[in-house]
């Protein structure tokens, strides 16, 4: 059984429609796959008529934006009541932040770089969820740089000059929210150290007690040590460790199955469920 749990498709920053991602998992020998798009569960339906299409197993997820004292944190959430008003009014929240914070950065960028809002608009293709991928791929149009990549290492990384941060609910609060509403909570890549600061252990540990069912340890973003620190951190907790590809079609170098979620973790998943 090949699992892969985290992909986003072009609903947030990915590059592929959600039919594609799911074409894709197919094509990549998966026999389970999850959307999780940033902060919108606006592709999930799409995702699953495909994958009933292809005989895949399905799993309606999210990437839910959050914070603590500052330090941006992805959760991951699956199987959550896709109706619930207090988790829609959270998403709802941030997506406005999100926008209102792009505006900001186009508006600083755009003082030394050709980039207006609406070129970013136009390139982010009707994305419910707006990010800072959309705002690189149009200085990748206007040749500013030559990559996605290249651009979050310079103009748009989290220590540039032209960074603003936007609203995200605080993570206890996140976890709590996305549980009441029967969703099984995972911390997305908790030890990707090189793209800004990560939470200290203890935050892992309050993040536990409000309901948190496991940790994404196996993820490109962590180096091995983080990966040991992780492993002893959640066989201390009783965390279901999972892994996968984190895919964005084209936008990052990720690709399907190149982690995976073993078959008992999954189902450990599944027992989880609200
Ligand atoms: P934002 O959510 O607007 O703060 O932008 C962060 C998003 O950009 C995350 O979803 C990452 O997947 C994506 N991202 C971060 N670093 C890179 C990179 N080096 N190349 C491409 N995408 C990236
Ligand atoms: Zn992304
Ligand atoms: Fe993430
Ligand atoms: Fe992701």
């Amino acid at each position: 059984m090949r699992i892969d749990l985290h992909t986003h498709s072009v609903v947030s920053d990915g590059t592929e429609t959600p039919t594609q991602v799911i074409t894709a998992a197919a094509r990549a020998g998966l026999d389970v796959v999850a959307l999780t798009d940033h902060d919108t569960v606006a592709g999930l339906s799409e995702a699953a008529d495909r994958a009933a299409a292809l005989d895949l197993e399905f799993v309606p997820g999210i990437e839910v934006s959050c914070r603590h004292r500052g330090v941006s944190i992805h959760l991951l959430s699956y199987w959550h009541d896709l109706g619930d008003p207090e988790v829609a009014a959270m998403l709802a929240k941030t997506r406005d932040a999100r926008l209102d914070r792009a505006r900001e950065i186009v508006q600083k960028v755009a003082q030394d770089y050709p980039v207006t809002w609406e070129q970013v608009v136009a390139r982010s293709g009707g994305a419910v969820t707006i990010g800072r991928p959309h705002i690189a791929d149009a200085l990748v149009d206007h040749g500013v740089v030559p990559t996605r990549d290249a651009a979050f290492q310079q103009i748009l990384a989290g220590n540039s000059r032209y960074y603003v941060p936007h609203y995200a609910p605080e993570v206890t609060a996140a976890v709590k929210t996305l549980r009441r509403a029967g969703g099984v909570t995972v911390f997305a890549h908790p030890g990707a150290d090189a793209r800004g600061r990560v939470v200290p252990t203890s935050v892992i540990e309050s993040m536990a007690r409000a309901g948190l069912v496991g940790l994404e340890i196996d993820h490109r973003d962590h180096s091995s040590e983080q990966r040991e620190r992780l492993t002893r951190i959640g066989a201390r907790l009783g965390m279901v460790r999972t892994g996968a590809s984190d895919y964005h079609g084209t936008g990052k170098q990720n690709r399907l199955g190149e982690n995976l979620t073993t078959p008992d973790a999954y189902a450990a998943l599944k027992a989880a469920r609200g």
